[in-house]
């Protein structure tokens, strides 16, 4: 048995109204009846924390955000910073996410800035780092993989307030997966830079997920992979019924 305890967390991306909340009473209800011996996270949209707050308020269940602004506060119209995602209930934000590095043009310095944030606010940084197709093709992910752990995780970085989120852009939303042995050697890879990077305990205890296409069917394939210590999941934590699926590969028997 791993020493660290896991973490499923859902990324709801540009996704959920309010109605979407019956979603995470269906999930609250499912985890009554059947515990499992995860830590979960859902993180919605912004427009939908407070309300989700009051949902989930009591439970097994963490609130995440997705993204945030490096600044406390300012005129940048239309952002958030971490410290208004705290104030509405998060208790981690998402970072680096690959869709963020191409949509917006993040690069790990923004990345790192943005972590930074979420730690200035008393928040977890979920810090996403992962390859491209042609990077993998090239033989290069490794070295794209370091380069974005170096790059992103900032000076403030302990074990206890970041999570790294290793997805490798082709596997986001296709249904295309690496293999478990290839999850494995990066996860090791990212392991060894941590261990590097904040010394061997601290390096020892930071969680890294995997992210990418996980569903209910694959998901125990990935999620007994040595150092995979959870997953990150978008399209199949929108269905209570898909992430708990997900999450029952940590049924509490099990653990
Ligand atoms: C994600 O967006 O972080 C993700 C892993 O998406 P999906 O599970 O839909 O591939």
């Amino acid at each position: 048995m791993k020493g660290i305890r896991p973490l499923v967390a859902g990324n709801w991306k540009m996704n959920g109204l309010g109605a979407s909340l019956g979603e995470l009473s269906s999930l609250l209800e499912r985890l009554n009846r059947d515990p499992v011996a995860t830590d979960i996270m859902v993180c919605p949209p912004a427009t939908l924390l407070s309300l989700a707050r009051e949902v989930l308020m009591g439970s097994a269940v963490a609130l995440g955000a997705q993204d945030c602004h490096p600044l406390p506060s300012g005129a940048h119209t239309g952002d958030l910073s971490a410290e208004m995602l705290a104030d509405a209930g998060a208790e981690a934000i998402i970072v680096g996410h690959s869709e963020r590095r191409a949509d917006h043009g993040e690069t790990d310095a923004l990345v790192n800035a943005k972590a930074a944030a979420a730690h200035r606010a008393g928040l977890t940084a979920i810090i996403c780092i992962g390859e491209t197709e042609a990077e993998r093709r090239g033989g290069a992910t490794l070295d794209v993989v370091g380069r974005q752990l170096a790059g992103s995780v900032p000076p403030s970085a302990a074990a206890a307030n970041i999570v790294i989120a290793y997805e490798p852009v082709w596997a986001i939303g296709t249904g295309l997966t690496p293999s478990a042995d290839d999850v494995g050697q990066v996860h090791g890879f990212i392991r060894a830079g941590l261990k590097q990077r904040l010394g061997e305990a601290e390096g020892s205890d930071v969680r890294i997920l995997y992210g990418g296409s996980v569903k209910p069917a694959n998901a125990s394939e990935f999620l007994s992979v040595a150092e995979v210590n959870g997953a990150l999941v978008g399209g199949a934590s929108l269905k209570a019924s898909d992430f708990y699926g997900i999450l029952s590969t940590y049924a509490e028997t099990n653990a």
